[in-house]
């Protein structure tokens, strides 16, 4: 509560920087803060931002007040920069003397707590900070929550080289082909047998692992300390419990070693059990494909290009034509075609669609989260070009239900009910499984791997401590374990016997990707939204005379999303008069006359009134001229 704002004309739009500059010549119990528009709480000071739905996340930006020193002699840093307050935005920095290495470099896609944002990416600042030591980044594979923010950081990061598998390879450079002015990106592709020397400090293996997409892999990465097992997304194929044993193949490489630290996914760890294997769900879809009388559209999520590349395989056994709906869908499609996944004998463009019969279609669409752009919710609600739903179709939702889109979901449902198409979910049969491990899943790679430090990650700070209280009761001693948030410096130190987390931390304030512009100034910008998305605005205009310090005609009143102003003419004279009390009462207070002041009083005092008028907190937005 110290900063206030001269701009007196138009308070409209905020510019913190230039807030910091104003020297503050009010009195101090009228210091404003932030900002320079006023909503009013029953508290007596302002409503805290925003619905605060997002756990350890300020909306505002803080200060970096603990400057990080700089890394030790003999200590590996392990810093999460994303991806362990959230599911996304995963992003790793390992450190040690003059190397830094970092895995992955992901997106959070925004959800509606944080209106108009595109999506979320790793706060970078300590990594910009220390870019000459940036040996590599290193992907673990091609879903976004791991790619999608390379292009907004490559260049800050001095563009370092990539490493990822191929299928992943490919998935980044199609992304940055939409980015056309960043430089050409420097990427290798990692081979089975691969050992990738970055700088003196480390040495980087990769091994195969089962996720959703091709080409997942885990690392290992050999440090003068010890090595370190880094597992990303990850699940294990099995058959009712029993592991496959290609998994068993896989892990075997870890029988005879001595792993300094393991860091692993979280994201199911809440699920009992092993998931259902992806065998078992190709078998109930192939089932369903072979016996659905008319045309079958498959939505499902454009990420699990395994079992999109299994379906379509599928269409060509059943002699059926298959139809690709959705730009990711496309692109991922596009992707396993030039690596031979699929053989594009049966996709047809959409315009074909109608040569052949409803029986030999099947399209496979974006949209099973009721997404509202979407393919299969355009379909649904009857506003796509080509497709009109009917009795005869069947509309498979191979798809879980992502907590956050519950609602949409069920809007996605009734439209599609109303069309009278068969509806066949999760819920009816085995047709999703996530890519994920389950409890019993992740339990099993912990058996596999002797290690003495262990770091959950890729989750929520909920699935985090499940995560480690799993390793905890398979052996692991509580102050090996470390709980991280995003910004966390992990070190192990003293020859790797020990770890511990510094208080410092790196920064880690949001950063928001909205249209153009990226950066974490944005969050005042997000603020204002947020309370105009609830209860609209109040704008008021009042002309003042710069002699006598009062108003020289009535003040103008406009409001949008708030009450309607034609229907509240009472309640518009009753803001006159209060707008023309404050003004005399500071005017004739303080001389010479102070514009911010009476700014100030105005916005507080009807910010006031309105709620106790209307139980409504709208934006009061004063604009005091003089004349
Ligand atoms: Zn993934
Ligand atoms: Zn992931």
């Amino acid at each position: 509560m110290r900063k206030k704002n001269r701009i007196s004309f138009s308070a409209v739009s905020i510019d913190p920087k230039r807030e910091n500059r104003s020297e503050d010549k009010m009195p101090e119990k009228k210091k404003q803060s932030k900002s320079s528009t006023y909503q009013y709480s029953k508290f007596g000071k302002k409503r805290p931002v925003g619905r605060q739905r997002r756990p350890g996340i300020e909306i505002l930006p803080k200060k970096q007040t603990v400057k990080v020193p700089e890394i030790e002699e003999g200590v590996l840093r392990v810093i999460p920069l994303g991806g362990v307050e959230q599911v996304g935005q995963n992003m790793t920095v390992l450190e040690y003397n003059n190397d830094i290495i970092v895995i992955d470099a992901g997106i959070e896609f925004s959800s509606e707590d944080m209106p108009g944002v595109d999506f979320i990416i790793p706060n970078t600042k300590y990594l910009e900070e220390r870019k000459e030591k940036i040996r590599g980044i290193f992907i673990t594979h091609g879903h976004l929550d791991h790619i999608g923010a390379i292009p907004y950081l490559i260049e800050k990061l001095g563009n370092p080289p990539i490493y990822s598998r191929e299928f992943g390879a490919i998935m980044i450079q199609k992304r940055n082909e939409e980015f056309p002015h960043l430089p050409k990106l420097k990427m290798n592709i990692v081979h089975n047998d691969d050992v990738i020397r970055a700088g003196k400090s480390f040495v980087i293996r990769s091994f195969a692992i089962s996720h959703t997409i091709p080409d997942s892999m885990g690392l290992l990465i050999e440090t003068p300390l010890g090595e370190v097992a880094f597992i990303e997304d990850v699940r294990v194929d099995n058959v009712n419990g029993i592991v496959e044993q290609e998994e068993i193949e896989q892990y075997a490489r870890f029988k005879n070693r001595d792993i300094l630290l393991l860091t692993m996914d979280s994201t199911s760890v809440e699920k009992q059990g092993f998931s259902l294997s992806e065998q078992t769900i190709a078998k109930n879809i192939e089932k369903i494909i072979r016996e659905v009388p008319g045309r079958i559209i498959i939505a499902t999520f454009a990420s699990q290009v395994e079992r999109i590349v299994t379906i379509i395989n599928f269409a060509e056994r059943y002699g059926k034509k298959v139809v690709i709906e959705g730009r990711s869908m496309k692109t991922n499609v596009e992707i396993a075609k030039q690596l031979g996944l699929i053989k594009n004998k049966n996709i047809i463009p959409l315009e074909e669609m109608d040569e052949y019969p409803p029986n030999k279609i099947m399209m496979i669409v974006t949209g099973s989260q009721g997404e509202e752009f979407a393919a299969l919710n355009r379909i649904a609600n009857g506003t796509h070009r080509q497709v009109k739903l009917g009795p005869s179709d069947t509309v498979l939702l191979s798809s879980s239900i992502i907590p956050d889109n519950v609602r949409n979901i069920s809007k996605l449902k009734d439209l599609l009910y109303r069309t009278n198409a068969k509806i066949i979910t999760y819920l009816d049969s085995d047709v999703h499984a996530s890519g994920h491990g389950n409890r019993g899943e992740l339990r099993w790679i912990h058996q596999q791997i002797k290690y003495r430090f262990f770091i959950p990650v890729h989750g929520r700070h909920y699935m985090l401590k499940q995560h480690a209280e799993l390793s905890q009761s398979l052996g692991t001693s509580r102050q090996n374990i470390m709980v991280p948030d995003n910004g966390s410096i992990i070190e192990i130190y003293d020859g790797g016997k020990k770890i511990r987390m510094r208080k410092e931390k790196a920064p880690c304030e949001i950063v928001t990707v909205d249209g153009f512009a990226i950066g974490d100034a944005l969050a005042v910008v997000i603020k204002d939204r947020q309370m105009l998305s609830e209860d609209g605005m109040f704008v008021i205009i009042a002309l003042i005379d710069q002699k006598t310090g009062k108003l020289k005609k009535s003040p103008d009143l406009i409001s949008r999303g708030f009450v309607y102003l034609k229907e509240n003419q009472e309640l518009l004279r009753q803001v006159r008069i209060i707008i023309k009390k404050s003004v005399e009462e500071v005017s004739t207070k303080i001389h010479p006359i102070d514009f911010d002041y009476i700014k100030n009083n105005i916005g507080e005092t009807v910010s006031k009134f309105l709620y106790q008028k209307t139980a409504k907190r709208p934006l009061v937005i004063p604009v005091v001229l003089s004349a």
